[in-house]
């Protein structure tokens, strides 16, 4: 049967993208390993597909949503992809989208990559947000459809520009989630309520941290780090007291040291009078 969309993947992920979109009205085909999956789904109107080369040819937009891209191109070995946009919201590697968007678009097919900013309880609702990257021609010609999904937000055409996007986005939240877990551990240091402090005092201290940031995304994109806000030596002296301070709570200051490790050594270089922008360099 010709339909609008093929997903193939029907983990939390994949089957929260099928719901949405046949909610949405789209004509949609499902296929995943484990067959038991697609039944929730055909029981919403999917069709299910026997084999992951059959929900290939069903429609023109194949999604794929799996656990990594060695499955994706696991399932896509011998489907017929000429004329077919696979659109890859499988998480992983710039690298690996590149060679993937290379080996699709060799069989005839065009390539998306995306990175899905949302849990699958977000899909279809407000907050949701998908990056996209590779054929700006396919990403026009499957826009529409794909709004019903999250917020599309295109990136450009190299295919790995959705990957290294969404690593970016999730490393700023792995950060935010490490300092938020030393900051825990040490308010549970003297039988503090965790959570009272949570929502009182730390959530509106990072949000007023968080304005700061993209004035320093403009120092880093200049390489201008002149700072009127605190220098790296005041920060310094600050980490310093902070693994003391860990240390003599008995608590492992495991998480802030590889931030301290990288303000000494920008100190020791001479650099005391720069903004913390500038630890960007020693990144490099
Ligand atoms: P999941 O619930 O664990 O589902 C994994 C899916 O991959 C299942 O459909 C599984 O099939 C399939 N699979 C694994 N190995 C396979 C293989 N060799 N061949 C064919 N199919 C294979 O995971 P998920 O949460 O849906 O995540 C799927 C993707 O979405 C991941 O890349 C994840 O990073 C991304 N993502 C997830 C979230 C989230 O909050 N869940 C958010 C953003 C992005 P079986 O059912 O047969 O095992």
């Amino acid at each position: 049967m010709a339909t609008d969309i093929s997903i193939l993947g029907l983990g939390l992920m994949g089957s929260a993208l099928a719901g949405t979109l046949l909610k949405a009205g789209h004509r949609v085909t499902v296929w995943n390993r484990s067959a038991a999956k697609a039944e929730p789904l055909a029981a919403q109107g999917a069709a299910v597909a026997g084999t992951a080369a059959e929900a290939v040819l069903a429609s023109p937009l194949v999604i794929v949503c799996v656990l990594d891209y060695a499955a994706t191109r696991q399932l896509l070995d011998g489907a017929d992809l000429a004329g077919r946009t696979v659109l890859n919201l499988t998480n992983g590697r710039p690298a690996e989208a590149r060679e993937t968007a290379a080996w699709v678009t060799g069989l005839g097919g065009d390539y998306l990559d995306g990175g899905i900013m949302a849990v699958p309880q977000m899909i279809g609702a407000p907050g949701a947000l998908i990056l996209y990257s590779g054929s700006p021609a396919a990403f026009d010609r499957h826009e529409p459809a794909l709004t019903a999904l999250a917020e599309p937000r295109y990136l450009g055409e190299d295919p790995g520009l959705a990957p290294l996007y969404d690593l970016a986005m999730l490393t700023g939240m792995y950060g935010q989630f490490a300092g938020f877990l030393g900051a825990a551990a040490l308010i549970a240091s003297e039988r503090r309520s965790v959570a009272e402090f949570t929502e009182s005092l730390l959530v509106p201290w990072l949000h007023a941290m968080a304005a700061i940031t993209p004035p320093m995304g403009t120092q880093i994109d200049a390489g201008d780090h002149a700072t009127d806000v605190a220098n790296l030596e005041v920060n310094r002296v600050a980490l310093a007291n902070l693994e003391t301070t860990f240390r003599e709570q008995g608590v492992r200051p495991d998480l802030l040291l590889p931030l301290k490790a990288i303000v000494d050594r920008r100190v020791a270089g001479g650099h005391g009078a720069e903004d913390l922008s500038a630890l960007v360099e020693e990144l490099r």
